[in-house]
């Protein structure tokens, strides 16, 4: 294990914006965490687990702690009747497993295909997209805990899913170790989302996990920005999901705007639009960073931006949303000032 000082942490984010880490481990072994957190322990350190940093802003003035970049890279395949379960290292880029999977035409996570991070960042955030979420699939994550140093087993029925927040979002004591999937060998292809019904139409072949998951990367390709434009994290805040009161109040306001009904009579909106039609802030920018013009959701910060470039941006964002909707946004990208 090494441990290194002062480490910039922009070009370890997708963002890459942000100061450095005080102190910075890779660990590629179960042994190599309970090493570090034991060093963070003796020296009084806050843990920071990161993955790929495609879903955190780090601030200007750095991280006072002990960043743990999560290195398990191994993926295996178990074959069992008409399902297959899929165990991958904490560290293993997403797009690796997607890639595994849908190469032995199974089904579960071909409408996740192009979402960069790693398999830990995709069990903390729930990702989801294109009709899928992680949580569909997950079977149980192996987890230490850096409060009681003991190695646990999250089952699916404690691991709280919800749109993109789950139980180890909400336990910073835990990081992830390793994550079993279940996978199945025969399922209907589910092209339910507008887009993928939209290239089926064009006459897209959609049948197969492989299809689905390259169809699903070239709808992305066009939908996101290209990296010479800038570093982003995605989608920087989350859609809002309200009241159906609140809900019939922005109808009478704003009548075209669409409405998905929810679990428990709430509504979900999509934020996209309301920057978009309702407060025109397509390509609203702050010195280097902007919305992106073709998806307001993301916010492109240009190479050289401060995260305080970005940090306000966001906060003018939801202050307008919030002045003209009354509805208060929340940001799907985390700040990261550790647990
Ligand atoms: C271009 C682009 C497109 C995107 N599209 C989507 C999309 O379609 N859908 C979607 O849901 N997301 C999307 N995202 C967001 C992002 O890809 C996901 O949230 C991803 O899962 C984050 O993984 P990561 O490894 O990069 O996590 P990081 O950004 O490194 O970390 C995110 C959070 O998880 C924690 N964490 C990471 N690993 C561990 C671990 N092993 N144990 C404990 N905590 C951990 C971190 O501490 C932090 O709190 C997109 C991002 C980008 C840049």
């Amino acid at each position: 294990m090494n441990i290194q000082k002062y480490v910039p942490l922009a070009p370890l984010t997708t963002l890459g914006v942000g100061g450095s880490a005080r102190f910075f481990v890779e660990v590629k072994t179960e042994k190599d965490i309970e090493e570090a957190v034991s060093y963070a322990r003796a020296h009084g350190l806050a843990i920071y687990p990161i993955g790929a940093g495609s879903n955190i802003l780090v601030p200007d003035e750095g991280v006072d702690g002990l960043v743990m970049k999560i290195a398990m890279h191994d993926i295996e395949l178990h074959d069992a009747a008409d399902e297959t379960f899929l165990i991958a290292g904490a560290g293993a880029r997403w797009e690796d497993v997607v890639n595994l999977a849908v190469e032995h035409g199974l089904y579960g996570i071909e409408n996740l295909a192009g979402i960069p991070g790693t398999v830990g960042g995709a069990a903390v955030q729930n990702i989801g997209a294109y009709g899928a979420e992680f949580g569909s699939v997950f079977e149980y994550a192996d987890v230490f805990n850096i409060l009681t140093g003991v190695f646990e087993r999250i089952a699916h029925t404690q691991a709280s899913f919800a749109y993109r927040t789950s139980f180890f979002k909400e336990h910073r004591e835990l990081v992830v170790v390793r994550v079993t999937l279940r996978l199945v060998k025969n399922a209907a292809p589910n092209i339910s989302y507008s887009d993928l019904k939209r290239a089926q139409l064009e006459g897209i072949p959609l049948a197969t996990p492989m299809q689905i998951a390259e169809a699903v990367r070239s709808i992305r390709a066009q939908k996101f920005p290209k990296n010479a434009e800038g570093g982003t994290a995605g989608s920087f805040f989350k859609n809002p999901i309200i009241t159906h009161e609140l809900a019939d109040d922005i109808a009478k306001l704003f009548p075209d705007v669409p409405m998905f009904p929810q679990k428990e009579g709430m509504i979900k909106i999509p934020l996209a639009w309301l920057l978009d039609h309702v407060l025109a802030l397509k390509g609203f920018s702050n010195g280097n960073v902007r919305l992106y013009e073709k998806h307001p959701l993301i916010i492109i910060a240009r190479s050289g931006s401060r995260a305080i470039e970005v940090d306000t941006l966001a906060h003018e964002v939801a202050q307008r949303v919030f002045a003209t909707t009354t509805i208060c946004i929340e940001r799907e990208v985390e700040t990261f000032s550790g647990r």
